[in-house]
């Protein structure tokens, strides 16, 4: 489903998860951000790109290597791939496992698909944070994003402001935490020095609502931190019933509960670490 479409920036969202594909139309390319998940929106996200496509190069940006946001790459075998250094040094047992679940998807529903289930081969594998990418007129500026994942980065689209955020800042969920909660708040205070050298028009979570609002996504931010300062006061002091009712208000609880716990078991062994 097109969720925005501006002439310049177009967000399908997926009936799974909200999650985003965003499509930006510059001079001399089509950048498309994690095209996703089911293979019909697949092709209606391979379908739209083709129809404004002319003579332009199609630009497959992926915001991290979670199998939900890399599941479309083999639609795009024209496109070339910018993703995070991380993203394109990944060990080979860790792609096999994100290959493994999309699998394991497809066949837990039926899906079939008409193009091959692959890891994204990257092109372009971007370091550091405000590294650029020239595109004809238009130019990609990447930070590094990690916490929820190893490899995620932010990515804005310029002259445009557009910036496509990967698993952060999501009005669907809180703070997933698969890799470092520490590294998970520095990720979201990087948020300010975006603002500053940017002006940032559209702010695209991977998963739920885009937002042209500031304010929104800082206090998105600030909610976030507060949900990983807590949980991490609450698990290093053993409260198990402080720790369940701050999932409490969860927009998705009975699904995400089970995030909520994995985050508590996480930062557990986060400070379990520290200890040693
Ligand atoms: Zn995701």
């Amino acid at each position: 489903m097109l969720a925005i479409n501006d002439g310049t920036s177009h967000v399908f969202m997926s009936d799974l998860y909200r999650t985003t594909s965003t499509v930006v139309v510059t001079d001399a390319h089509v950048v498309v951000a994690d095209p996703c998940w089911l293979p019909r929106e697949v092709g209606e996200i391979r379908t739209f790109t083709d129809s404004v496509k002319g003579d332009r190069q199609v630009v497959l940006l992926f915001t991290h290597s979670d199998y939900d946001h890399i599941i479309g790459w083999g639609a795009f075998p024209d496109a070339v791939v910018v993703a995070s250094g991380s993203f394109a040094r990944s060990p080979a047992s860790e792609r096999e496992r994100n290959l493994e679940q999309i699998r394991d998807f497809d066949d837990q529903y039926y899906l079939k698909r008409d193009y091959e289930i692959a890891y994204p081969k990257t092109d372009h594998a971007m370091d550091g944070d405000g590294a650029e990418l020239p595109l004809g007129n238009a130019r990609l500026v990447c930070y590094q994003a990690p916490g929820h994942n190893a490899d995620g980065m932010m990515t804005v689209v310029e002259p445009h402001g557009i910036l496509i955020l990967g698993d952060y800042l999501s009005d669907a969920e809180f703070p997933f935490i698969f890799h470092d909660s520490r590294q998970y708040e520095e990720t979201l205070l990087k948020l300010d020095a975006i603002l500053e050298r940017h002006e940032i028009k559209l702010f695209v979570p991977g998963h739920g609502t885009p937002t042209s609002d500031p304010s929104e996504i800082l206090s998105r931010r600030d909610a976030d931190l507060r949900y990983i300062r807590e949980l991490r006061r609450l698990t290093a002091a053993g409260d198990e019933a402080g720790i369940a009712s701050l999932a409490a208000d969860a927009p998705f609880p009975r699904h995400q509960r089970k995030y909520h716990q994995g985050n508590a078991d996480k930062i557990r062994q986060e400070l379990a670490e520290a200890g040693r």
